[in-house]
């Protein structure tokens, strides 16, 4: 006999395909079971009133039935938070980061409403910032790394473990900053930085305190963007994109 079972969760929404005209598929973030994809039949029909709320970044009530497989179907929804609603598409690019990097992740059943508290809580305070946004989503990153147990180290060199005072190489091979006296040893995979970058990456551990005073241009934002996809792609062993990242631009 085919089990199925009604499930009411709630659920961020992270993409929307469309699917043999008049339906769709949904990737969410839920609480209880991490990412789900699931399938909304005809709800792209006119009149369907369940469409206008299934929009990328909302924060919806779903109920929904799950199949045998790993697929569930959409019963219905109601909509709890539209987290970009309003947001002109400048400052909607960090929000845009965060759910790509979410649909390239995957997550542990049983840490899901952790990964999901997070994306709320990012959602949620990116709305009280007005200046360098882009920063709060590099605090977003670092706080995804704690979650993964990954964490980048800010306080050591990465090869002699001293005290580091500054940020100037970084080491793809060990994940992590090099002190002045390692520097001078012969490396052939090393990231420099330059005067900018090593003035936010200081900021870094504080850096939600830090916006007013950061001056970011747009090489220092493609250089740190770059680094930390470069930690999380040595660890999960594949690449990580941002294509949001990429139309940032910084006066
Ligand atoms: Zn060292």
């Amino acid at each position: 006999m085919r089990q199925t079972r009604d499930c009411s969760w709630q659920g961020i929404l992270l993409r929307k395909v469309v699917y043999r005209n008049s339906s769709l598929l949904l990737d969410i973030i839920t609480p209880q079971a991490g990412k789900i994809t699931i399938l909304a039949k005809g709800v792209r029909n006119p009149n369907n009133h369940f469409l206008s709320i299934l929009e990328v970044g909302n924060e919806l009530d779903i109920l929904i039935q799950k199949s045998t497989t790993d697929l569930y179907y959409f019963k219905q929804a109601e909509l709890i938070h539209a987290y970009f609603h309003g947001i002109a598409y400048e400052p909607s690019l960090p929000y845009y980061a965060a759910v790509e990097l979410y649909l390239q992740l995957s997550f542990p059943e049983e840490e899901a409403l952790l990964f999901y508290q997070l994306l709320k809580e990012y959602f949620t305070y990116m709305k009280k910032v007005s200046i360098n946004g882009i920063a709060i989503f590099w605090r977003f990153f670092l706080r995804l790394f704690h979650l993964y147990g990954i964490p980048i180290d800010f306080s050591k060199c990465c090869h002699c473990h001293s005290t580091l005072s500054g940020y100037k190489a970084y080491l793809p091979s060990m994940n992590g900053f090099l002190c002045d006296n390692c520097l001078t040893h012969k490396w052939t995979d090393v990231i420099f930085f330059v005067n900018g970058e090593n003035d936010a990456l200081k900021k870094m551990n504080h850096i939600g305190n830090c916006l007013n005073q950061l001056i970011l241009t747009d090489q220092t934002i493609r250089s740190i963007n770059s680094l930390l996809l470069n930690h999380m792609s040595e660890h999960f062993h594949k690449p990580f994109h941002l294509k949001s990242l990429q139309s940032i631009r910084h006066e």
